[in-house]
């Protein structure tokens, strides 16, 4: 009797713990249901007010509308430092920042992780992008290597800040003011860049440009904006941007007729201006869970954050991680990322790789002046790196919870894989 007992425990447990540890990718219950997590940009009832709100203006298309006016205010009010106007992309934002500084030289200095939008303008500018490698704990520019290579008579450096880190930088900033060339801020990632995050004090920089695009904090659509003290980038900024209607709404063609006609798009513009408002309530819930899920998985063998997690000035856009995966046995290389991947997808973790190639691999005019082994910090990082999306509110801790359940379940089942997967298995 006893012994029946105890033998049908034992086979249920057995049950249930199989069925617990049995991958979705190979059949397996996913860890996170269906339905659970809540994409970016998290669509609100309120949005449609907001779109409703410019349909009765009936503009949908002035750059002086009161609703780009009162955006472009907000966020310089929320700033506490910069001017800023609206234009139509986070690209437009920074073309018309490298325009305006173009007469200074030829160069751009700019890291070789980068966003392949990002760079394009410096071409459009007919400029010339010199690349730079990477800090492995920065996922930005290595600033030494960057202050070095700067030169009177370059143009600009283009510090781009990926993934919600902030690029300080201090002595790449102090080596351009001192051989007078313009510094450009990427922070359509790292919105929280344009608030006062050195030490009390503003990033040392000429322009900053954002993205209010739908994947962005402020996922708006369309939209980005120049942010900058100097009136007469502004006054650029008014010049190309607009071509058949001026600020005070005379229409006319001129500022420029040979301008870019980058106007913000007031649709856009009426989501941004909403969810400006609460936009330090979105920063401060996206660090929590960034911190919560970091301390979840932290412990995992092999794994490390791209930086850190627990910084409470970051504006996390999304949870970069990266994997070494010589420490779980596996070669060096995409092939174990990529197949871990697979499996925090299958379990419903809204996992990614951001890129794979360095970005001048993406600009056909030049990539065959750059080579991949000059830059292995950001080699490393392309080979190794992939992100948790879905941070964002409205998911909270207990979705983090899921997350986290489904990484350790995961990492359980890696030594048992091998045989899954041998081509990534280290044989040493
Ligand atoms: C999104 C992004 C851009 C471009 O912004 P758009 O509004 O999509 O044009 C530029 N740089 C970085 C780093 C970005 O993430």
């Amino acid at each position: 009797m006893t012994k029946d007992v105890s033998l049908a425990t034992a086979a249920s447990t057995r049950c249930v713990h199989q069925k617990d540890t049995s991958l979705a990718l190979f059949g397996g219950d996913p860890t996170v249901p269906a339905g659970r997590v809540v994409l970016w940009p998290a669509a609100k009832r309120k949005h449609l007010k907001a779109l409703a709100n410019v349909v009765e203006s009936g503009k949908y298309h002035r750059v002086n509308h009161p609703m780009v006016i009162e955006l472009e205010k907000r966020l310089a009010d929320w700033s506490g430092n910069w001017s800023v106007r609206a234009v139509g992309s986070g690209t437009a934002a920074i073309h018309v920042a490298l325009d305006y500084y173009r007469n200074r030289g030829r160069r751009v200095v700019t890291s070789a992780l980068n966003w392949p939008g990002a760079v394009g303008p410096i071409a459009i500018s007919g400029l010339e992008p010199v690349f730079v490698d990477v800090e492995p704990d920065l996922a930005g520019v290595d600033e030494k290597m960057a202050a070095s290579l700067i030169k009177p008579g370059d143009a600009a450096t283009l510090i781009t800040h990926l993934f919600g880190n902030n690029l300080l930088v201090p002595s790449l900033r102090f080596a351009a003011r001192a051989r007078g060339v313009a510094i450009i801020d990427d922070v359509c990632q790292s919105i929280g860049a344009a608030k006062d995050i050195v030490n009390g004090a503003y990033l040392e920089s000429d322009a900053l440009s954002l993205s209010g695009n739908g994947a962005k904090h402020l996922g708006a659509g369309e939209l980005g904006f120049v942010l900058t003290r100097d009136p007469a980038l502004i006054h650029h900024v008014d010049n190309v941007s607009l071509t058949s209607s001026s600020r005070c709404g005379a229409r006319i063609f001129s500022p420029n007729s040979k301008g870019y006609n980058y106007r913000p798009n007031v649709f856009s513009a009426a989501i941004a201006n909403h969810r400006l408002k609460q936009l330090d309530r979105q920063l401060k819930k996206r660090r929590r869970n960034a911190r919560f899920l970091w301390q979840e998985i932290g412990h995992l063998s092999g794994l490390l954050p791209l930086f850190d997690p627990a910084d409470h000035q970051q504006s996390m856009l999304n949870l970069p991680l990266r994997l070494e995966p010589e420490k779980l046995g596996f070669l060096p290389g995409p092939t174990a990322r990529d197949f871990i991947i697979k499996l925090l997808q299958a379990e419903g973790v809204p996992v990614a790789v951001w890129l794979t190639k360095p970005v001048f691999e993406y600009l056909p005019d030049i990539c065959g002046q750059w080579s991949r082994t000059d830059f292995p910090n950001a080699m490393k990082i392309l080979n190794t790196m992939f992100y948790v999306s879905e941070i964002a509110p409205p998911n909270d801790v207990e979705v983090m919870k899921l997350y986290a359940a489904a990484f350790q379940k995961v990492w359980a089942a890696l030594p048992n894989l091998a045989s899954k997967i041998p081509e990534i298995v280290s044989v040493a």
